[in-house]
């Protein structure tokens, strides 16, 4: 009799009865790599250790929200006293607005907040706002950007730029998704052509300043700047998703970034997820107090949640913002997450693998393409069998990285100069596999 010593697997097979691909959130089942999902026992630092006990150093962090790495004392000793103080009251709270006034104080422009649950909340919650504030239903989104999945961002490209989009989930009927747009990111000529013909009837424009879901892909700056100024010669709200970038790429998100490059620049309505709640279910959305006064109860905008504000998730978001804008956090998060990227570019050139890698604060993103792609066409054309080559390589040593090529990935502020070194090491070995193989 042989006996199934792989807890993971045992632990997949169980979930599977149970839960639909014995996973919460698709990505997490490994279907795009292959194998079997590792599942988690308990985190620390840098590193999480999986049921069979095996050590990874951890490069999602949650996909994002656990900059910090896992277990940062502060963070730990102000959830554990606000458990304590209680769970939950559907009554308003001063960490609220506390939470609110650090969230203002770091984002020009925004004036007011409201806080809900998740990014996907956030985000529908921001088109509603957008579409109400303007008396218009239609909506401009980009190929290769996720804003959550509420229906009408559930979409994918249509026939023509006279055409709206198609559903990319059953579920969705086409009617949902007719006043949405998908655009090609970085595609300023079809962007004009785009408000030329819609213009006076879009609500809004929803982006990913820097896209961290298809990897890793910047807007460029003309781009940028040509999105601000179409959205306001044409009356449409421009909003940032910033719920993966915001806290992450540099203290002010995004916008701090393109601020730096076009003076002046700042997006009218935001949307705020991962880091704001430090690993906790806690999103937001801000903008205008003329615009965020639509919202109920003092506007015909409606929006609510149960838990929104929710005094654990605050107390964890809260600690977690006094951390990270403590002076020198973003530089020393930053160069470490430089380090990583030249440390794997360097491996890839010494073993002629065709690599390029990008990066902002403590996110990075890496191609086994040997320029950075614009766009999300340009991103599909990676080759999937060899990254999962390098994904089980790196998996076996060690090291987690995102189990699609289309995710980027995290530095936190645990990850150590010896992690990255261990890292490069790791990913050097498989390279080198990869090119005596090929
Ligand atoms: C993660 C993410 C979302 C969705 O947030 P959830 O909390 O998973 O609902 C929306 N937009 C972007 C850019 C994201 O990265």
């Amino acid at each position: 009799m042989t006996q199934n010593t792989d807890l993971n697997l045992a632990l997949f097979e169980r979930a599977r009865q149970c839960i639909p691909g014995g996973v919460n959130s698709p990505v997490r089942a490994f279907r795009a790599v292959g194998g079997t999902p590792r599942f988690v026992q308990r985190a620390q630092g840098a590193a999480f250790w999986d049921a069979n006990g095996k050590r990874y150093l951890d490069y999602i962090g949650s996909w994002g929200p656990m900059i910090l790495g896992h277990g940062h004392p502060a963070v730990v000793q102000a959830v554990q006293q606000a458990v304590l103080e209680g769970f939950s009251y559907g009554a308003p709270t001063e960490r609220e607005i506390e939470l609110a006034e650090e969230i203002i104080a770091l984002r020009p422009g925004m004036e007011m907040v409201r806080l809900v649950s998740s990014g996907t909340e956030a985000a529908m919650s921001a088109i509603r706002l957008a579409r109400g504030a303007t008396g218009r239903s239609k909506l401009i989104k980009f190929e290769g950007c996720y804003h959550g999945h509420a229906d009408a961002l559930l979409v994918k490209a249509g026939s023509g730029l006279a055409t709206f989009g198609n559903p990319t989930s059953a579920g969705v009927p086409p009617e949902v998704v007719q006043h949405t747009l998908v655009l090609e990111y970085n595609n300023v000529a079809q962007l004009e052509e785009a408000f030329a013909l819609h213009g006076p009837e879009l609500a809004c424009l929803i982006i990913e300043p820097i896209a961290g879901n298809m990897n890793f892909v910047r807007a460029s700056v003309p781009f940028m700047r040509r999105c601000r100024e179409l959205c306001t010669q044409h009356g449409a709200l421009l909003v940032f998703d910033e719920v993966m970038t915001g806290f992450r790429v540099a203290l002010g998100g995004a916008q701090s970034v393109y601020a730096a490059a076009i003076p002046g620049f700042a997006p009218d309505l935001s949307v705020l997820g991962k880091v704001i709640g430090g690993g906790m279910p806690l999103a937001a959305f801000g903008g205008p107090r003329s615009v965020m006064e639509q919202l109920a109860p003092l506007g015909p905008v409606y929006q609510a949640g149960t838990l929104s504000g929710n005094p654990v998730a605050t107390a964890c978001g809260l600690a977690t913002l006094r951390e990270i804008r403590k002076p020198g956090f973003f530089d020393a998060l930053a160069t470490r997450t430089q380090s990583l990227i030249d440390g794997l570019q360097a491996a890839a050139t010494a073993e002629g693998i065709g690599f390029s890698g990008d990066c902002q604060g403590g996110m990075f993103g890496f191609f086994l393409l040997p320029e950075l792609p614009q766009n999300y066409l340009q991103v599909m054309k990676s080759d999937g069998a060899r990254f999962n080559q390098l994904f089980h390589g790196l998996l076996d040593r060690g090291i987690y990285i995102a189990p699609a090529l289309y995710e980027a990935g995290f530095v936190s502020s645990a990850h150590t100069e010896d992690d990255v070194a261990e890292t490069v090491a790791a990913a050097r070995a498989v390279f080198r596999e990869m090119s005596s193989r090929a």
